[in-house]
């Protein structure tokens, strides 16, 4: 039994079933037994690996996206290079280095990263030196500046909310204690505001998830956006009008089950991309996509990049690089699962990558 495992059975059986949301913020985030907290989660000796990790084209080709949507804004003098939850800082680091070449970008640049892990702090700080590089505790908390930012599997880390459709209600997964371990429950069904727009879709014993974080994230992001311009993509795992039960535990690169081992596992559920670009055109920016991030760095020019690239590798780190490339863009592999969104002022030209 995990330490986390102990305390949350505790807490069940004075206080009640909690919901699968709380659960979920314990297990990734617990000052003490959180996974992001006390773990290295991340490369071949952790539990997953992400596009940034897994080739530096990846972050280059990203980090031109945001220089080349900066130029056609007008390059503005000072702005917020952000990014969201950003691990290792290898993304950033990949970012800062392909923008090298673009005048005046990073002398305007102010980076800020968003992350809840001191720990990962600590990396991501070494990582970046000697860049200065600031934190913000929240999205909400980025500078009233021209905001261009980037975020790769952030959003699929925040806790989601899932419910069973009954009637005209929905019933809550909640978490609980039985025959003295973890157990999933359903709690009893009730009206849920936020999913009165799901009826419509959705028949008696669907699932669907509520994220109740995402929304206001995105429309803080997309506000700075649309009053003082910038540009914000976030990739992720999922799609467009969540359906079905998508939470998921990784440990050691294969799956496990969600309760099995808390603060132990990485846990996350497909991100839905609906109420993200539903919040930031309720402030004014305007979404683009979701389009496929395969096709996203197909047209962003990866094959070319990775051409040049392989010039300079033989044997097993050209093996290496090609399988990189491959794992990315793929359908089979990342290339379709994964999914971009991005955020921009409404007047702003469309933005590389993204057809409307
Ligand atoms: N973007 C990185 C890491 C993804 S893992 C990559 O692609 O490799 C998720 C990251 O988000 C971790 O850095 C984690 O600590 C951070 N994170 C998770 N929930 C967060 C929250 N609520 N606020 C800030 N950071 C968070």
């Amino acid at each position: 039994m995990t330490p986390l495992e102990r305390m949350l059975m505790g807490r069940i059986e004075a206080q009640g079933p909690i919901r699968l949301a709380d659960y979920m913020a314990d297990c990734l985030l617990h000052p003490e037994h959180g996974y992001y907290t006390r773990s290295e989660p991340f490369g071949a000796g952790g539990d997953f690996i992400t596009a940034p990790e897994i080739s530096q084209m990846f972050g280059e080709l990203l980090g031109l996206w945001l220089a080349q949507c900066w130029l056609d804004q007008g390059a503005p003098g000072a702005f917020t290079l952000a990014e969201l939850g950003p691990g290792r800082g290898t993304l950033m680091a990949d970012v800062l280095r392909a923008t090298r070449g673009v005048p005046g970008f990073h002398a305007a640049a102010r980076v800020v990263l968003v992350e809840a892990s001191p720990r990962l702090k600590a990396v991501q700080g070494t990582r970046l030196a000697p860049h200065a590089v600031a934190w913000a505790d929240t999205v909400e908390a980025l500078p009233d500046a021209p905001l261009y930012l980037l975020a790769n599997e952030f959003f699929d880390a925040l806790p989601v909310r899932q419910f069973t459709r009954a009637g005209a209600g929905w019933a809550e997964t909640m978490v609980t204690v039985e025959a003295g371990a973890l157990a999933l429950a359903r709690g009893a069904p009730a009206p849920v505001a936020a999913l009165a727009h799901r009826l419509a879709d959705t028949r008696d014993g669907d699932v669907v998830e509520l994220c109740p974080a995402a929304a206001p994230m995105a429309q803080a992001i997309a506000s700075r956006i649309a009053r003082r311009g910038g540009a914000a993509l976030v990739v992720d795992y999922g799609g467009w009008r969540s359906r079905g039960d998508t939470v998921q535990a990784v440990r050691g690169h294969a799956p496990t089950g969600v309760l099995a081992t808390p603060g132990m596992a990485d846990l996350t559920a497909h991100v839905d991309f609906e109420p993200l670009a539903e919040a930031a055109r309720a402030v004014g920016a305007r979404p683009h996509g979701p389009v496929p991030q395969g096709a996203l760095l197909d047209r962003l020019g990866i094959a070319a990049r990775a051409a040049r690239l392989a010039q300079g590798l033989a044997g097993p780190a050209l093996a290496q690089h090609t399988a990189a490339l491959h794992r990315l863009t793929d359908p089979a592999e990342m290339g379709t699962v994964f999914q971009a969104l991005a955020l921009l002022p409404p007047e702003a030209p469309l933005p590389a990558g993204f057809p409307s």
